[in-house]
């Protein structure tokens, strides 16, 4: 089931959480919603639950086009998992997941039913082993997984993870996210997943939304935001960017041109590894530079410059492969070629 959001408006007194958002979720897709903390992200995905309310009149929100802006959130159909999602403590992981079956006052399976849909969907999240067991004798990671089995429970069209994993030490999270990958394509069920963790949700998502300061910055696969970020935030929330003054590269500047053109009041973004370096004798169009530092640890070099008109420093990552072929020493005149770079005003600059 796809979800729209239109035109969502959210204030809390003077502050805005939400300034005019828009967004469609695609159905059967995990959609990551990214942004750094207070950006918004909760307050959206509770709307979106009907846990919480936009400002009145602000907008719509459809599921699958059919109007639920004052649809209770009990009746959305809506799965949810907390970044602390605390498990009725007195309640084993069999009870915790029968809950929100057997509270039903409408529709609720007999008791046969609830037992073997529990039991499916402890093997759906690969823990049926631990029916029996009590929240405190689980892993963080165990204890996600059995929430998130809880959500589904209830045959949700629509699940929504808020930092689900955020409580774990990293290499756990790491481990979860793989998984809930693998989930995801085995149930293909609609789920927006909220994260302050770039790599996570690069790594995670068909599609990342993201979010800063209560708007949206821009939507697309992991590797458009990557690789074409639409604002100057996206550029460096995303990954190392140099930010250069166009005005002392656009004479060197060699095609491909900056998306945005050559304006030169403006500010050029180029990622590191977006930066050819070549030898000064080869007297192609470049940006002349002088190398100042080699970092030669890990995968790649890192090459600290110094530009010479400028003398504005630019960092450019080449491979170990690509360092040793160049013969570089400190102190090289080098040219500099921008293979991918955006351009944007004067009053974006940071
Ligand atoms: P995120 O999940 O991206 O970290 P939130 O949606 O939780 O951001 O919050 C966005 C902003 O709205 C924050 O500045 C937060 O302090 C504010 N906010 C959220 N909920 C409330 C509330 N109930 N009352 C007042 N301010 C709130
Ligand atoms: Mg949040």
């Amino acid at each position: 089931m796809s979800v729209q959001v239109h035109h969502i408006r959210k204030t809390f007194g003077q502050y805005t959480a939400l300034a005019d958002v828009s967004l469609s979720v695609k159905s059967g897709q995990l959609t990551a919603l990214l942004g750094p903390s207070g950006s918004g992200k909760t307050t959206l995905l509770r709307i979106i639950a009907g846990l919480e309310y936009a400002d009145e009149g602000s907008g719509r929100i459809q599921f699958h086009g059919e109007d639920v802006t004052d649809v209770e959130a009990g009746q959305r159909k809506v799965g949810f998992v907390f970044q602390h999602y605390a498990l009725f403590r007195h309640m084993t992981v069999f009870e915790n997941i029968a809950f929100g079956l057997k509270v039903r006052r409408k529709n609720r399976p007999p008791q046969a039913e609830i037992a073997d849909r529990v039991h499916k969907l402890l093997k759906l999240v690969q823990l049926d082993n631990l029916a029996d067991r009590f929240p405190h004798q689980l892993s963080g990671g165990q204890r996600q997984r059995i929430a998130l089995a809880r959500a589904l429970a209830v045959e949700p069209k629509v699940l929504l993870l808020d930092e689900p994993f955020g409580a774990l030490d990293a290499k756990v999270r790491k481990e979860l996210r793989r998984w809930l990958r693998k989930f995801h394509e085995e149930i293909h069920l609609t789920t927006l997943f909220v994260t302050h963790d770039q790599e996570e949700a690069l790594e995670i998502a068909d599609e990342v939304v993201i979010m800063n300061q209560a708007k949206i910055e821009q939507v697309g696969t992991p590797q458009e935001v990557y690789d074409r970020p639409a604002t100057p935030f996206v550029y460096q929330f995303l990954g190392n960017v140099n930010v250069l003054k166009a005005a002392a590269l656009a004479a060197g500047t060699a095609p491909p041109f900056p998306t945005g053109g050559l304006q030169s009041n403006g500010h050029i973004y180029v990622r590191p590894h977006d930066i050819e370096v070549v030898p000064h004798e080869t007297g192609a169009p470049g940006i002349p530079a002088v190398l100042r530092y080699i970092h030669a640890a890990g995968p790649a070099a890192r090459l600290t410059l110094e530009q010479v008109e400028s003398r504005e420093t630019v960092e450019a990552e080449i491979s170990r492969v690509e360092l040793e072929r160049l013969g570089l020493k400190l102190n090289n005149l080098v040219l500099l070629r921008l293979r991918q770079s955006r351009s944007f005003a004067e009053d974006y600059a940071i």
